[in-house]
């Protein structure tokens, strides 16, 4: 076992606060990683403030977070994936049964003994899974990713989550070059999802309650912007949409976004209110419409999410932030004040 510096909550209303963690030493198959920048996801507010307790109730004390880029420094015995100094990254999953239909098809984000990367009951330990706010992880290399060395690291750390979340329901819907694409959200998942679309050669129009951050999405990618209480405007978009991606971390109306959806046209949701969402039959009988969920994404796809941003040059936009920060910046998050995802610099849990 060794310490590691990190944040955590001890509880709903507690605020971050700087802790010491134990970290395993490496088994066989481990890799024990530096960790360089750590994404704040809005998941980490949810599961910090125990928001999801129905689906997912938080134990105490908590270490959030599961959008990690560093540097490997120990291996195990048997590891071929990675050796010291390699970059390496982890995203929600640390770990699955392996031999499930889902592991199976590289779906490993639905295994039903599946571990997150926090909050969840680890295999090692009598505890729970500590995530990202920390020095550092020792992940089983099957959960650890590589980086393209071309990434700026800060930007790349949101891939982990963000983008495999909105990467994955994309190809799972066969978004493809010509097609009308929305994006419900323009946080740190909905920002990705432009960028994701756009590479793909959509036609992509954002919707958003903050007219402030029209420019910002035209600049992201967006070839249209709404401000979604412009009904008016709304209105133009009715029955056109092929795929439309909501990604709002609050209650809202997805009837209304339902109704923009041509013929046989998905609406697939990965922002997680707590709250129960009402669909109107009517909103998906009258076009023969979908309405569906998702999950970040297996290992496989997480690769190739990467791969592809390397190709294309895709990070995410960051504003880099020490952890001493993190309060201020999960109230930020709530007032939808973010440009468009904080990356911690773990150097400063040094400090
Ligand atoms: P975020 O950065 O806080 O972005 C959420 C965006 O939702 C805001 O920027 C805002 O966009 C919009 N919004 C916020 N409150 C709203 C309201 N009351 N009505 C309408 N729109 C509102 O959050 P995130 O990190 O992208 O995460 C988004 C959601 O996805 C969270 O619930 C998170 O837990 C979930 N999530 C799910 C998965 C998965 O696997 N399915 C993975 C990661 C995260 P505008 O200002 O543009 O309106
Ligand atoms: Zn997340």
């Amino acid at each position: 076992m060794s310490k590691a510096k990190a944040y955590s909550a001890t509880s709903a209303t507690s605020p971050m606060a700087a802790t010491t963690i134990q970290r395993r030493e490496p088994t066989e198959q481990d890799v024990e990683i530096e960790i360089l920048f750590c994404g704040i996801c809005h998941s980490d507010l949810h599961s910090v403030r125990n928001e999801w307790s129905e689906f997912m109730p938080t134990v105490y004390p908590i270490v959030p977070g599961h959008e990690i880029v560093g540097l490997v420094t120990k291996v195990g015995s048997s590891v071929t994936k990675f050796k010291t100094g390699d970059l390496a990254a982890v995203g929600c999953l640390v770990d699955s049964d392996g031999t499930c239909a889902e592991c199976k098809a590289g779906l490993e984000q639905y295994c039903p003994n599946l571990t997150f990367t926090f909050n969840s009951p680890d295999k090692h330990s009598r505890g729970v899974t500590y995530g990202g706010y920390s020095e550092s992880i020792v992940v089983d290399q099957r959960f650890v990713l590589r980086v393209p060395t071309n990434l700026s690291l800060p930007g790349t750390a949101p891939l982990l989550c963000a983008g495999i979340t909105t990467y994955s329901p994309m190809r799972r819907w066969n978004v493809s070059k010509g097609q009308k694409v929305g994006v419900v959200g323009l946080g740190g998942l909905g920002h990705m999802a432009v960028k994701f679309a756009h590479a793909l050669d959509t036609h992509v129009v954002v919707f958003t309650t903050s007219p402030k951050k029209k420019e910002d999405a035209l600049r992201l990618g967006a070839d249209e912007v709404v401000v979604s209480s412009n009904t008016s405007d709304m209105q133009k978009h009715a029955d056109s949409f092929d795929f439309i991606i909501d990604a709002v971390s609050a209650d809202h109306d997805v009837n209304v976004y339902l109704s923009l959806l041509r013929r046989d046209g998905n609406l697939t949701i990965v922002g997680a209110p707590s709250k129960p969402l009402g669909v109107s039959a009517f909103s998906l009988i009258a076009r023969r419409r979908s309405f569906s969920g998702s999950s970040i994404g297996g290992i496989p796809e997480t690769q190739e999410m990467l791969d592809f941003c390397g190709k294309h040059n895709i990070t995410a936009d960051v504003e880099v932030i020490p952890i001493q920060k993190v309060n201020e910046a999960y109230d930020r998050l709530l007032k939808s004040d973010v440009k468009y995802r904080f990356s911690i610099d773990m150097s400063s849990l040094k400090g």
